[in-house]
C-alpha cells in the first residue's frame, strides 16, 4: 500500500474513536491533488480537506486528513465512524479510470485489514446513500460491483507495515502524539522524552 504523504496543515482535528464504514466520493472536478481540495475546504472555514484519501486518475493514493481523525464529508453522525475516500474527477460525466478503481480496491482491502480484521469488513457506502447528493455520480460503479471486484481480486497477504501504522494511530488516540508522524522516522532524544513526560502527565491526571 503506497500512500503519498502530502504534509497538509490542519486548523484543529478531533480523533475518531470508531471506524465501521467507508464513504466514497468524487471531487466533481478535473483531476485535482489533495492539496487543491484542501484549499477548497479551508476556504469553507473547515479544518482542512474533509476526506482521508484522494485517489488520482493515475491511481496515486494521496493522504488527506490524518487517518485517525474525524473527517468532514458525510455529516457529523457518519463522519464520526467513517473513512472518507474521494476519487478525483466528475463521475456524472465519465467513469473512474481503471487505475483509480485498482487503487480503490487496494485501499479498501488495506482498510478492511486495518480496522475490521479477518472476519469482518467495513461497510461501504456512496455519499448519496447517506446524504441527499449525487456524489459520487451515476457513472461510478455500484457498491455491489465493487464488492464483486473485491471478492475476485482479494486474498493476498497483509502488509507487514500495517502494525506500525496501527501503533501510530493508537498513540495518537491515546494522546501520546499530537501530529502525524511517520512510523520509521528516527526519534531524537527530546521527542522520546516528550512522549515519556506526556505519559507521566496523563498518569498523574488519572
Ligand atoms: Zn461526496
Amino acid at each position: 500500500m503506497n500512500i503519498i504523504e502530502t504534509g497538509l496543515k490542519f486548523n484543529g482535528l478531533r480523533p475518531r474513536t470508531s471506524t465501521s464504514q467507508i464513504i466514497l466520493h468524487h471531487s466533481a472536478s478535473q483531476d485535482v491533488p489533495a492539496v487543491v481540495i484542501h484549499s477548497w475546504h479551508l476556504a469553507r472555514g473547515w479544518a482542512g480537506i474533509g476526506y482521508h484519501f484522494v485517489i488520482r486518475k493515475n491511481g496515486n493514493i494521496e493522504r488527506g486528513r490524518p487517518q485517525g481523525s474525524i473527517g468532514a464529508h458525510a455529516g457529523a453522525e457518519v463522519n464520526a465512524r467513517s473513512i472518507g475516500i474521494c476519487l478525483s474527477g466528475d463521475f456524472t460525466q465519465a467513469a473512474p479510470t481503471e487505475q483509480q478503481i485498482a487503487a480503490l480496491l487496494e485501499l479498501i482491502r488495506w482498510l478492511n485489514k486495518y480496522y475490521a480484521g479477518a472476519n469482518k469488513e467495513l461497510e461501504i457506502n456512496m455519499h448519496r446513500d447517506v446524504t441527499a447528493t449525487q456524489c459520487p455520480g451515476n457513472m461510478f460503479p455500484s457498491v455491489e460491483q465493487i464488492r464483486k471486484w473485491l471478492a475476485q481480486t482479494g486474498g493476498e497477504g497483509g502488509n507487514v507495515e500495517d502494525w506500525k501504522h496501527k501503533i501510530m494511530q493508537d498513540a495518537g488516540e491515546a494522546g501520546l502524539i499530537h501530529e502525524q508522524h511517520q512510523p520509521d522516522t528516527p526519534a531524537p532524544k527530546w521527542f522520546v522524552l516528550a512522549v515519556a513526560l506526556r505519559i507521566l502527565e496523563i498518569m498523574n491526571r488519572e
